[in-house]
């Protein structure tokens, strides 16, 4: 039965991976970043594919996104970026990894691991560089440095710092020295420690933009989904996600009548709709409507007419040879989700990062 569907091509992921790949140094490590369902895909089945790939890391945003890898039979380890002191437990009995931003949850997660008698269990220390989000900043090493040489129950496993604006020429300088103070925090930190934990501050613009910052390891999220932040880089990649849907039904409009709630669209001539079973619920934000949103239908772009409902869009198809139960595509391969966020200001990461539980996730290109 035809219906909204997302259709995740691990094909198109292994080929960014093969391309991401090749732009890294062969004894650099790569971290593939798989927080929020894999940018909004499927999580288990692009880490299986990536694992298959030779994939040597992995990372989520929270503890409960690492247990979801786990029980689905993901081996490789899992950095969790944002961990929470009340997810200490979680994280330990589900083999992650957390990151350690601030003294209160160092301190915290020795005494959880001290607890559990756990020796050299692994943790990663975040090192705030300028994105002012996470991480440990203006701080005396040697602070850091008496609470982990003074336990068994930890081992410093990496080191790792985040670029502010990677995909910006126009911050370089910027970048530039986010990296030279990274490599301070690190020299720092491996003199006190006596061993030298992993490096890694680039994310997928910096794997493309500065080679000289790919350290011990490079993590790479966008760029697996097939998006490189600039319209060359795009043309490398190959979207792994497509949202497809359908048309329900077509309407024949008067001038004068008015289509969707609010009667936010008004009929200035004979008009014909294509109502689509896709809305707000499903990811589509309320601001693709009144025209500045579009989907595409038999390779021709059909706009959002009045407000999106939230289970429902109604597009203009005056122009469109089409009819009930034809194919639709609201982004992906024949539909860039650069070009449709750009309609409302907004980018990929958060077009393909909101499409809800409740569209069914299709995989293809399984071997
Ligand atoms: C999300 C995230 C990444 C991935 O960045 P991309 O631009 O998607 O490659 C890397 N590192 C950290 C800390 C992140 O939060």
């Amino acid at each position: 039965m035809p219906q909204t569907v997302l259709e995740i091509d691990l094909n198109a992921l292994s080929h960014n991976y093969d391309y991401l790949r090749d732009k890294v140094a062969p004894n650099v490590m790569i971290l593939a970043v798989v927080k929020a369902y894999a940018y909004g895909s499927e999580s288990v089945a692009v880490a299986k594919k990536l694992e298959e790939k030779g994939i040597n890391y992995f990372a989520v945003a929270y503890a409960s996104e690492g247990v979801a890898l786990r029980e689905g039979g993901i081996k490789t380890p899992i950095l969790v970026l944002h961990p929470q002191i009340e997810n200490f437990d979680t994280i330990i009995s589900y083999d992650l990894e957390p990151s350690m931003y601030s003294m209160r949850v160092l301190k915290s997660f020795i005494e959880t691991a001290e607890s559990k008698n756990k020796e050299q269990y692994p943790i990663h220390i975040k090192f705030n560089t300028g994105l002012n989000r996470l991480g440990f900043k203006d701080v005396n090493e040697d602070e850091i440095l008496k609470y982990i040489t003074k336990t068994k129950a930890i081992k410093v496993k990496s080191l790792f710092s985040h670029l502010v604006a990677s995909e910006d020429p126009n911050e370089k300088t910027f970048t530039l020295s986010q990296i030279e103070t990274f490599e301070k925090n690190a020299s720092k930190m491996i003199q006190g420690l006596g061993y030298s934990p992993l490096l890694h501050q680039s994310n997928t613009s910096a794997i493309i933009n500065y080679p000289q910052a790919q350290f011990d390891m490079v993590r790479t999220g966008i760029g697996l989904y097939g998006y490189g932040n600039t319209q060359e880089e795009d043309l490398k990649l190959k979207p792994v996600a497509t949202l497809k849907t359908v048309i329900s039904q077509i309407h024949e409009i008067s001038i004068g009548e008015t289509v969707g709630y609010n009667r936010a669209h008004t009929a200035a001539k004979k008009e014909r709709t294509a109502t689509l079973p896709i809305g707000h619920a499903d990811g589509i934000s309320r601001a693709y409507g009144k025209g500045k949103g579009y989907v595409m239908i038999n390779g021709k772009k059909a706009p959002i007419i009045g407000n999106v409902c939230m289970d429902m869009i109604m597009v203009n198809v005056t122009k469109i040879d089409c009819e009930e139960g034809d194919e639709v595509i609201v982004f992906g391969k024949e539909a860039s989700a650069v070009a449709l966020s750009a309609r409302i200001k907004s980018i990929p990461y958060e077009l393909i990062t909101s499409i809800s539980q409740r569209v069914m996730r299709r995989i293809i290109g399984l071997d």
